[in-house]
């Protein structure tokens, strides 16, 4: 099954490959800015795609010896590496797209096969992805799904902006370029916005932290509970929390009811996904304790 998934994303990995050295060099033979940023959104793919291969395999991987807490930064890194590209490639083509706008080079009427060609790579991908997503389930096959309808409606923007430039005015050509360079720049306001809360190790919205809190106090033998602390990973996630029992009781019966307010936890909280869940036990002494 896995193998299937695989198999489709080095497939589409290839198509890209191929794109987008078919039209880097077309748009520059047809003097077309258009072509050239479809060229870019291939190469922009080329990485996403080998990314997806790379990072989010080892951010799957489980704990181990050397990284105890597990591998899910490996996407962030994936994260930030794809936008530092894309924020270069969008840099480039807005600029290069107003100097055309303020002074419009005409373009040759070959740019028209290579507009086409930009719009068919994503479609036939996209359905081959989709194919393989419906066998498989595959979220990361799934999301990448989702990434290449952008990519299409970016390739329709690009084919039309072709067309009315070779009939009616050059500076069409420009404008359709500077269009999707601004779908660009608001993918990588996407990425950056989505990973930054695992980034800076964002907690819980207080609501959650008090349902921790009132789940845990309804355990028998549990007296208070304090200093809930959690962050969130692409994971799910990792929370810690002091627990205040009777002072008098063994250790082994301490135990088992942390025992019992994780089980509970875990199991009333759907909202999100909890990583893990790490309780420290102390006596509830009438004097308090912070
Ligand atoms: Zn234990
Ligand atoms: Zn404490």
């Amino acid at each position: 099954m896995r193998t299937t998934a695989n198999w489709a994303l080095y497939f589409v990995l290839v198509i890209n490959i191929a794109a987008m050295f078919i039209l880097v060099v077309g748009g520059i033979l047809t003097k077309s800015l258009a072509v050239l940023v479809g060229g870019a959104e291939a190469g922009i793919n080329v990485l996403s795609l080998s990314f997806l291969l790379y990072f989010v395999k080892k951010s799957a991987m489980p704990p181990d010896r050397d990284h105890p807490y597990g591998h899910y930064k490996y996407e962030n890194i994936s994260a930030f590496v794809t936008s530092i590209f894309m924020s270069s490639a969008a840099v480039f083509i807005l600029m290069s797209s107003i100097g055309r706008i303020s002074s419009p080079v005409s373009i040759e009427g070959e740019a028209i096969y290579y507009a086409i060609l930009s719009l068919a790579l994503p479609l036939i991908s996209f359905s081959l992805l989709l194919w393989t997503a419906r066998r498989t389930g595959a979220i990361a096959v799934a999301a990448e799904t989702r990434h290449l309808l952008i990519d299409a409606a970016d390739s329709l923007i690009i084919l039309t902006g072709v067309v009315l430039a070779i009939e009616f005015n050059p500076i069409f050509d420009a404008l359709s370029a500077l269009i999707v360079s601004l779908v660009f720049i608001y993918g990588i306001l996407m990425n950056i916005k989505t990973s930054i809360p695992s980034l800076i190790d964002e907690g819980l919205p207080s609501q959650f932290v008090n349902e921790i809190k009132k789940i845990s106090l309804t355990v028998n033998g549990v007296r208070d509970a304090h200093m809930v602390r959690s962050r969130k990973t692409p994971r799910g996630y990792f929370i810690d929390m002091h627990l205040l029992l009777d002072p008098n009781i063994p250790l082994g019966e301490a135990h088992e009811v942390a025992d019992k307010v994780e089980r509970k936890i875990k199991e009333s909280i759907t909202n999100f996904i909890i990583a893990d869940l790490v309780i420290h036990m102390e006596p509830y002494l009438s004097n308090g304790h912070e």
